[in-house]
């Protein structure tokens, strides 16, 4: 929850991208509240490359939570990352 004041702080009201990824972990655990939440969807309904991170990103850790050992580690994250970023 902490990683979100700064966002609250900034001026601007668009977020920008790696702040969308910093909090796509929170959104496919549809734990982040408004106004955050609806400036996520309204950067993805922009932003094609970021809706596909948040669509491979939903899908990876539903992929590992449907699996028994329930992890959704920071690596993950990290190589989703780095994939979109290679476009
Ligand atoms: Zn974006």
């Amino acid at each position: 929850m902490f990683k979100l004041f700064g966002l609250f702080r900034r001026k601007s009201d668009d977020l920008k991208h790696n702040q969308v990824m910093d909090l796509a972990s929170d959104y496919v655990d549809e734990e982040l509240e408004e106004p955050v939440l609806a400036k996520v969807r309204r950067h993805l309904g922009f932003c094609p490359p970021c809706q596909s991170f948040m669509d491979s990103f939903g899908k990876t850790v539903r992929l590992l939570r449907s699996m028994p050992q329930e992890k959704a580690p920071e690596s993950v994250r990290r190589r989703i990352i780095e994939q979109s970023q290679r476009h």
